[in-house]
């Protein structure tokens, strides 16, 4: 059989303009950040400068929550939901319309497959948008109490991963409860967050309602120590959320903490195997496999190893790695280089603890940031690549014999974020996710969103909800 090769089919950028370089957006403009700091944002393809972006010191954080704080009190406080509900669907509406756009420059911005933006990030930002939208009238039937308040500010940090996507987690909510907010996008993808800032002057939304700072760990630690700050929502790592959970201890802030996670995949021998082969290379790869949730730590019965292994081998050998703005890539390039830096480590230790990583052959670009889709076989639950959160294309496989075992092994681990199930009967589905201690379990599927379902973790994945009627809680008093 002849082996066809698929021609470039590249997305055009010449949708998206980017301006040399983008102010703070505060009180429904852009302004220059009062110590002048800035940052480069880079395309990790390509490693080309994209934009230069204002870096926020505490002057601006201050700024930005006087202003949330003034349209909280004047504006959107005081507004009746049915009429914030109208600003919401006009937001969720121009999403929407914009899309293309949106989706090319997130690829730009972070590396990810433009179908991946196109098709999962964009579909589901404008769909929080238009989900909360409709909160917005109905509070006092969401199971709060008849007329539940909004928190006041909301300080919110959100990671690199799904930027547009974090940041639609966090703001539509909050704005259907009637908080304002002040947003701090991770500082290798500011410029989708700052392009939504364009979206909200475009739907009139009233200033201050939205401000979005742009900086590194030390704005972000500015905005949640901030005292005039009622809410905080962070979504990253482990070690962060520590630090703010120890920052708000003892204040009267509200906090929701949304972190790592190390989920176990489980595939039972009576599962169908393509179809499992299928869940596990989208629960490790989607996104470079640069998710909270994503299914890291594979647990196969022993029956069904070699089988399913080889399986996973052949599909692996089709992926294609390179180009985010290829239509038919499906791996893209890793976020910065401290975290291929940080991928690269751990999987030198893996090797040096004994495990077997494998790769297909694939040929990397020169410039940017890559690492190729890679399993460990022999991996033993002692291993640091089993424990710790490697954020990368990187799959660590284990056995199991039992359903007991496979429990144990699945809950084997300091986070509780997600799991998988592979398995033909339905009564094994609901015994085994009984037993596991995560916030999502999926079966038969993988990394499946939907604005209508709660998402959280137990332990170190951190706690709180968003998504649903549940993630309404966190901005309700
Ligand atoms: P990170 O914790 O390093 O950074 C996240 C954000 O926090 C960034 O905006 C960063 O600038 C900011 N920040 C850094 N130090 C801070 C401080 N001291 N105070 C306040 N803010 C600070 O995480 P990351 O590397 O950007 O993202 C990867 C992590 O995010 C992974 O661990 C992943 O599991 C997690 N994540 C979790 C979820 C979830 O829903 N549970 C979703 C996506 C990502």
């Amino acid at each position: 059989m002849p082996r066809f090769e698929y021609a470039p089919a590249p997305e055009s950028r010449a949708i998206v303009d980017i301006a040399p370089s983008y102010g703070l957006f505060i009180g429904g403009e852009s302004v220059p950040p009062v110590d002048g700091g800035v940052l480069k944002s880079v395309n990790p393809a390509s490693e080309e400068v994209l934009a230069e972006v204002g870096q926020a010191g505490p002057a601006d954080v201050d700024r930005a929550v006087r202003a949330a704080r003034t349209a909280y009190r004047e504006v959107w406080g005081p507004m009746p939901g049915r009429e914030r509900a109208k600003f919401l669907f006009r937001i969720a509406r121009i999403i929407a319309e914009r899309s293309r756009e949106l989706a090319v420059l997130e690829s730009l911005d972070n590396g990810k497959p433009i179908r991946e933006s196109r098709d999962t990030d964009l579909p589901l930002v404008a769909a929080h948008f238009f989900y909360y939208a409709g909160w917005a009238d109905k509070l006092g039937y969401a199971g709060f109490g008849p007329d539940p308040r909004p928190l006041g500010v909301a300080g919110q940090v959100i990671p690199w991963n799904f930027p547009l996507l974090m940041l639609a987690w966090k703001v539509a909510p909050a704005l259907a409860c009637g908080n304002t907010v002040v947003l701090k996008p991770a500082e290798t993808t500011p410029l989708s967050a700052l392009r939504f800032a364009e979206i909200c002057q475009q739907a009139d939304l009233p200033p201050g309602v939205v401000n979005i700072i742009t900086g590194a760990g030390a704005t972000g630690a500015a905005l949640v120590e901030h005292p005039d700050v009622d809410k905080v929502a962070f979504t990253g790592s482990t070690a962060v959320g520590r630090s703010i959970a120890r920052a708000v201890a003892g204040t009267r802030k509200r906090t929701t903490l949304e972190l790592g996670g190390k989920a176990a995949n489980i595939v039972f021998e009576d599962a169908p195997l393509d179809q499992a082969v299928e869940g596990i290379v989208n629960g490790i790869f989607f996104n470079q496999g640069h998710v909270c949730c994503a299914g890291s730590r594979l647990l196969v019965q022993e029956s069904v190893y070699d089988e399913l292994l080889a399986a996973l081998k052949r599909r692996m050998a089709t992926l294609r790695v390179g180009d985010p703005l290829d239509k038919n890539t499906d791996i893209g390039a890793i976020n910065s280089s401290a975290q291929l830096e940080r991928i690269r480590t751990l999987s030198e230790i893996g090797r040096q603890e004994g495990a077997l990583p494998w790769s297909p052959p694939c040929q990397l670009p020169d410039r940017g940031f890559w690492f190729a889709p890679t399993i460990f076989t022999g991996v033993s639950q002692a291993h640091r690549i089993a424990r710790e959160e490697i954020f990368g294309p990187v799959l660590s496989v284990l056995t199991f014999r039992t359903p007991a075992e496979a429990v144990a092994k699945a809950n084997n681990t300091p986070y509780g974020l997600s799991a998988g199930i592979w398995t033909e009967k339905g009564s094994r589905v609901l015994a085994i996710a009984d037993q596991l201690k995560a916030g999502v379990v999926w079966a038969n599927t993988f990394n499946r969103f939907d604005p209508t379902s709660p998402f959280g973790g137990y332990r170190e994945s951190g706690y709180g909800r968003e998504g649903g009627r549940h993630g309404l809680e966190a901005y309700l008093a």
